[in-house]
């Protein structure tokens, strides 16, 4: 069967076989299906779906596309954390030095912001002198020796996700759920981990907008995941207000230190200590989720983790003293504050737009490849349900080009709704699959 026919074989909505699905897959690498057919195949499957035989057979063959990093010299429990994707997610900076100072080893392929979401390799090289490129050796044994490391995808590692990703980035698919579990779980796959914890967003700044495509995508991950050999659990979570009170790479390190630093409670901090009671769980290194959460709060408030992100930063060649002094990180030049014109309390804080304004001022990328600044962003002085004065700032843009001021300002006035009458306080954890 030619790929024409396994195209028109999806378009029909019939099944595929794993071989046919390991020879599209291994055929669009190798560059003998062109992007035009590709795309046809693309759209086909997402009208059709692909079930959960075919989504295993798509993983394993993304799998396959590449090398894999071998821990298996690294003793311990070995864990990976992802999250789908949000606006002030920061959440790998603090769970990782949580759950690695209570003798976890993470090791975490991370990527770049693009669009209105943020990025964790964006965010580590906003710390001067911070290296993402590690080689395999350097990435081993920082897991084995820190027992975390981060570091950017290789070109060897699920080639078939990159140039899968690319195109359904343009074609319109991306939003396909089994395309979304393929390119997850094949990644967390060929790190080597033996327990993941996914965070699924879920709202105006989520993949997900709602909780129905955000539980399916969690239960597929962790039914895959599993036919991996992976313990997977997952938490939804909310993305429509940001997460963290900072926007922006410098700026949400700086937040991120805060919390190590137990100064800061908040959104940020709990999504965080629930993400890593999960992996404590996994890990059996606690009985049940609560005192997973005592000891990863633990963590925080004895310093213990704070030290574990020092560690971190230095052994990736970062400037330690960034963590007792914060302003050795990029300071933008100047700042704008965005008011509300009438009192009131704050229903909504648009994630999607403040992430957008975000970007617009230089901190994420509108198209791949394009430069950021690391020391712009956005910071919130009020989250939903506060109570906002007119004329009193509820949020700072903080910019170095006045290009374009203009527009984030307008979007950042967009993105919040202010009412009379105090609203129902957002759920930050809105579903657990495990
Ligand atoms: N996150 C991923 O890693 N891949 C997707 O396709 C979507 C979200």
């Amino acid at each position: 069967m030619d790929f024409l026919d396994i195209i028109i074989k999806k378009r029909n909505g019939e099944r595929l076989t794993p071989e046919q699905i390991d020879r599209v897959i291994s055929n669009y690498v190798d560059g003998s299906i062109p992007d035009y057919q590709m795309s046809a195949f693309l759209m086909a499957s997402y009208f059709n779906n692909l079930d959960r035989e075919e989504t295993a057979g798509l993983t394993r063959s993304m799998v396959n596309s590449g090398s894999r990093v071998d821990l298996s010299g690294v003793p311990g429990f070995k864990v990976d954390k992802h999250s789908t994707g949000g606006v002030g997610d920061s959440v790998s900076l603090i769970l990782a030095p949580v759950v690695a100072s209570l003798g976890l080893k993470i090791g975490k392929l991370s990527g770049r912001g693009l669009g209105h979401t943020g990025g964790t390799i964006d965010k580590l090289q906003s710390i001067p002198g911070f290296r993402t490129n590690l080689s395999r050796e350097e990435f081993i044994s920082a897991v084995d020796k820190v027992g975390v490391a981060i570091m950017e995808h290789t070109q060897d590692l699920v080639p078939a996700d990159r140039k899968l990703y690319a195109l359904r980035d343009v074609t319109g698919t991306i939003e396909s759920i089994p395309f979304i579990i393929g390119s997850i779980i094949s990644k967390k796959v060929v790190c080597d981990p033996d327990g993941v914890v996914l965070d699924v967003k879920v709202g105006n700044g989520a993949f997900m907008k709602d909780m129905e495509r955000a539980n399916e995508l969690a239960v597929g991950c962790k039914d895959i995941g599993g036919q991996f050999g992976l313990s997977v659990s997952a938490l939804i979570t909310d993305m429509n207000q940001p997460l963290a009170n900072s926007i922006g790479n410098a700026l949400e390190v700086d937040e991120v230190i805060e919390v190590l630093k137990d100064r800061v409670a908040g959104d940020l901090r709990e999504v965080s200590v629930n993400l890593a009671a999960e992996l404590l769980l996994q890990a059996d290194q606690v009985d049940s989720l609560d005192e997973g959460l005592g000891k990863a709060r633990e963590q925080i408030r004895s310093g213990a983790a704070l030290e574990k992100f020092r560690q971190f930063v230095e052994n990736q060649s970062g400037n330690p003293k960034i963590v007792d002094d914060p302003d050795l990180l990029p300071q933008a030049g100047a700042k704008q504050s965005v008011s509300p014109s009438e009192s009131g309390y704050l229903h909504k804080l648009e994630a999607f737009k403040i992430g957008q304004a975000a970007s617009l001022v230089g901190a994420g990328r509108r198209e791949k490849g394009a430069k950021i600044d690391p020391a712009v962003g956005i910071k919130l002085e009020r989250r939903v349900g506060d109570e906002v004065v007119a004329g009193e700032p509820v949020v700072w843009i903080h910019y170095n080009d006045r290009a374009d001021l203009e527009g984030a300002v307008k979007l950042v006035k967009d993105a919040f709704h202010v009412e009379p009458s105090s609203p129902e306080a957002p759920t930050l954890i809105k579903n657990r699959i495990c």
